[in-house]
């Protein structure tokens, strides 16, 4: 990796899932209230694929930002259609949205139709050709490559799509193994793409949890990790002193070596993120 950035020009950042009832909405103002000491640049709010929390992310996004705190709705555009999308980049719009995390999202089971977008570069050509400059956007980047991804070459060429399309800068899938995020970072450069790449972050909270995301979505846990996680069976005090150790480092790296900054999956939770923010002393 070659572009060392200037620590004042680092972004960091904070992803919350809706949640689904009052009880969980009143939590997340508290876990935001906690994070927003750390002065995030903002916080996102995940998407529902076909729309199924849309209401309930620009809901959560709206109260973030009567908090006094800068809030990003992400967009999927699977099983949706052209109109749906420009319907609800309007609301966005129209409620003074400035900043977009824009993804393809994944198929929920159950549903057959992909509907009119096939990949995210259609979704960001969309936006730029109907709404021009109205959003910043952010993409999703995969340094361990996207599983659906025919080759790591094709995986790659496929992110320079959306960056071509009009992405502004990207934020990584997690993984705990900075070699494939600075080798990543280093072939995008080689390619010529100069948008902000900032990796995703993944406390480790519960290992069953854990495996199963990554399962799903193709970030590796490492062999040595797998076993030491296993290992601490029910013990989940020192599942997370380990993964605090773990993820701090890997921070800790990360930010030496000059990642633009760090985005970090919160699972609507602010303690391991907390401790992980004290120990890097930022
Ligand atoms: P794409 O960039 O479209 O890539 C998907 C696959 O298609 C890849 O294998 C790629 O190589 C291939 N591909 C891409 N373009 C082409 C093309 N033109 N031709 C052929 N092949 C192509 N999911 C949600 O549902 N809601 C969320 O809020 C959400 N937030 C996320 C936030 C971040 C930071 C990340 C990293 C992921 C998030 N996801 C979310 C998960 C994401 O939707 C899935 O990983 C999904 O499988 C891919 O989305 P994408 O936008 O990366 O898709």
């Amino acid at each position: 990796m070659t572009t060392l950035q200037n620590k004042a020009q680092r972004t960091f950042s904070f992803e919350f899932f809706p949640p689904n009832t009052p009880e969980g909405q009143e939590k997340l103002r508290a876990t935001t209230r906690q994070l927003a000491q750390l002065n995030p640049k903002f916080f996102s709010v995940t998407f529902g694929a076909g729309g199924s929390t849309r209401d309930r992310t620009l809901g959560t996004v709206l109260d973030i930002r009567a908090m006094g705190y800068a809030a990003a709705p992400h967009i999927s555009c699977i099983a949706s259609t052209r109109e749906n999308i420009r319907e609800w980049l309007q609301r966005y719009k129209d409620e003074g949205i400035k900043h977009l995390v824009a993804l393809r999202g994944d198929l929920p089971s159950g549903l057959a139709s992909a509907g009119e977008f096939r990949y995210a570069n259609e979704l960001i050509e969309f936006i730029r050709t109907e709404f021009g400059d109205a959003f910043q956007i952010e993409v999703a980047a995969y340094p361990e490559f996207h599983p659906q991804g025919k080759s790591a070459q094709d995986d790659l060429r496929n992110f320079k799509r959306k960056v071509e399309a009009g992405a502004n800068s990207a934020i990584t899938q997690y993984f705990y193994n900075a070699d494939a995020y600075y080798r990543f970072v280093d072939e995008c450069e080689a390619i010529g793409i100069a948008i902000p790449i900032v990796p995703g972050i993944m406390p480790v909270g519960r290992y069953s949890q854990l495996a199963r995301f990554s399962d799903t979505c193709g970030a590796e846990i490492p062999r040595w990790m797998r076993k030491k996680l296993e290992g601490y069976g029910d013990d989940t005090a020192s599942i997370r002193a380990f993964g605090l150790d773990v993820v701090t480092a890997l921070c800790e790296n990360l930010l030496r070596q000059g990642a633009p900054g760090l985005h970090f999956y919160t699972l609507n939770q602010a303690g391991l993120i907390t401790t992980i923010w004290q120990r890097l002393g930022l």
